[in-house]
C-alpha cells in the first residue's frame, strides 16, 4: 500500500476510532503514571502538547472555520496562553471570562461573547473594553444591548437539535423560527445590526447531522436577513465536538467531512468560526485522584475517592462517559464510587476496577480536562483538584 492509502485507512472507520481512542486514553494514563509518586491530593495532569495537537488537528480538518476557544471549558491562564501562542481565538460568557482575555492580551474586537442573556452590568464591562460581537436569542437582550452599545453586532442563535448530544442545552437557549421573527423585528425597531447566526448543538455531540442541519438553518436565515435588509457577514458553528471514550465517537476529521460539505453552500463573504471546548481541553487532561475508603453495604461493594461531584466530578454523577483505570491491575468487579463528602448525592456511579482494590491506591480518570477543575469548590473542607502542566 502506497503511504497516503495507509494513511486513508489508519483514519477512518470503527476499527481506527477505537485505536485512536485507546491511545489517546494510554497517553493520558501514562502521563499520570509519570506523576503518581508525587501525589499529594487530587490532580488534574494536563499535557501541553496534547493541547496544541488538538488545536492543530482541528485546525488542519476545517480549514475554513476559525475556532474560538469557549473560556468556560477551562479558564485556566497557562491554557489560554498556550491557545492563543497556538492561534485560536476565545469566546467568553461573563465578565471574569473577559477579565482573563484583557490580561491575556487578545485583541478584544476578536471576542465574542456567547451567552445568550447577560446582566446589563457585564454588556457595560464589554462594551467599555471594546467587545464587538455580542448573541442574542430574545428581543428583550436587543433591548438591553441596544441601551447600552448601539453599534454592537447582534449574532442570533437559533435552536437546532440536540438528539445524540451527552449533555444537551435546547430548551434553555436558542430562539425557534417564530422567536427569530420577533428578533428580526425587535432588531429593526431599536436600529441594531444583526450580523451573523450561531447554534449550538450541545455538548459531547456524536450526531455530526446536527451540524449540518444547523448549517441548512443557517443558510436559510441568511437569505431572510438580507430580505429585511441586513448584512449577515458570520456563521458561528457553535462548540460540541467530541472526545473520544470507546471508539463509537466520530473523529474530528470525520465531523469536519460533512461539515466541510456543508459550508461549500455558503458564500465566501461570510466568516466561518466555532467554539470548540472540550475538545481543546478534554483530552489533554487527566484526573487522579485516592481511594480513602472501602466499604460493603448490603453486598454492595462502595469505593470513595478523595473527590466527587463537589471536586469537579459532577458530569460522571450525570452520566457523562467517563473511564476510571486504577494504578493496580488483577481480577476486577463492580463499585460503587463515590466522593468523600457528607452529602448523599455524591455518588459517580459504578465502574469496574479490580477486586483486591486497597485504601490510598491511585485511580485515573481520562478526558477530564474540559469542566472538571473550573467546576470544583471545596465544600466539606476538601481540597478541590489542582492542575499541573506536563510536556
Ligand atoms: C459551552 C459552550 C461552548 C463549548 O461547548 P463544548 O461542548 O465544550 O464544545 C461553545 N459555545 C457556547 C455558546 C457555549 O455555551
Amino acid at each position: 500500500m502506497t503511504e497516503l492509502a495507509v494513511k486513508q485507512c489508519e483514519t477512518s472507520g470503527p476499527d481506527a476510532r477505537r485505536l485512536i481512542a485507546e491511545n489517546a486514553i494510554r497517553q493520558q494514563i501514562a502521563r499520570c503514571n509519570s506523576q503518581a509518586g508525587k501525589y499529594s491530593g487530587p490532580v488534574l495532569v494536563m499535557s501541553e502538547e496534547r493541547l496544541r495537537q488538538n488545536v492543530r488537528g482541528f485546525m488542519a480538518a476545517m480549514p475554513r472555520v476559525r475556532p474560538h476557544f469557549a473560556v468556560k471549558a477551562n479558564p485556566d491562564a497557562e491554557i489560554l496562553r498556550i491557545f492563543k501562542e497556538a492561534g485560536t481565538y476565545f469566546e467568553i460568557a461573563s465578565i471574569a471570562e473577559l477579565d482573563a482575555m484583557i490580561e491575556l492580551g487578545v485583541d478584544i474586537g476578536t471576542i465574542f461573547y456567547s451567552n445568550p442573556i447577560k446582566s446589563p452590568a457585564s454588556i457595560k464591562h464589554a462594551a467599555a473594553h471594546g467587545v464587538v460581537w455580542f448573541a442574542v436569542d430574545t428581543p428583550e437582550e436587543i433591548i438591553k444591548i441596544a441601551a447600552i452599545k448601539q453599534d454592537a453586532k447582534l449574532y442570533l442563535r437559533i435552536e437546532v437539535s440536540n438528539e445524540g448530544s451527552a449533555w444537551p442545552l435546547a430548551g434553555k437557549f436558542g430562539a425557534s423560527a417564530k422567536g427569530v421573527d420577533a428578533l428580526i423585528e425587535m432588531a429593526s425597531k431599536q436600529a441594531m445590526q444583526i450580523a451573523g447566526v450561531t447554534f449550538h448543538v450541545g455538548s459531547q455531540c456524536t450526531n455530526i447531522n446536527n451540524w449540518v442541519e444547523g448549517i441548512r438553518s443557517a443558510k436559510c436565515l441568511f437569505e431572510k436577513l438580507h430580505d429585511h435588509g441586513f448584512s449577515p457577514e458570520l456563521l458561528n458553528l457553535g462548540g460540541g465536538y467530541p472526545l473520544q471514550f470507546t471508539g463509537d465517537e466520530p473523529t474530528i476529521d470525520e465531523i469536519a467531512l460533512e461539515i466541510n460539505q456543508a459550508l461549500l453552500g455558503i458564500p465566501d463573504s461570510i466568516q466561518v468560526m466555532a467554539e470548540p471546548g472540550r475538545y481543546f481541553v478534554g483530552s489533554a487532561g487527566c484526573l487522579i485522584s485516592q481511594v480513602v475508603g472501602l466499604a460493603t453495604r448490603d453486598d454492595q461493594r462502595w469505593l470513595y475517592l478523595d473527590t466527587g461531584v463537589y471536586g469537579g466530578l459532577m458530569e460522571l454523577a450525570e452520566g457523562f462517559p467517563s473511564i476510571m483505570v486504577s494504578q493496580r491491575t488483577g481480577e476486577t468487579e463492580i463499585w460503587t464510587v463515590a466522593g468523600p463528602t457528607c452529602d448523599s448525592i455524591d455518588v459517580l456511579g459504578k465502574y469496574s476496577l479490580p477486586r483486591n482494590t486497597e485504601v490510598e491506591d491511585l485511580i485515573f480518570m481520562p478526558n477530564l480536562g474540559a469542566y472538571c477543575t473550573p467546576c470544583a469548590s471545596t465544600f466539606n473542607g476538601f481540597p478541590a483538584p489542582r492542575m499541573t502542566m506536563v510536556g
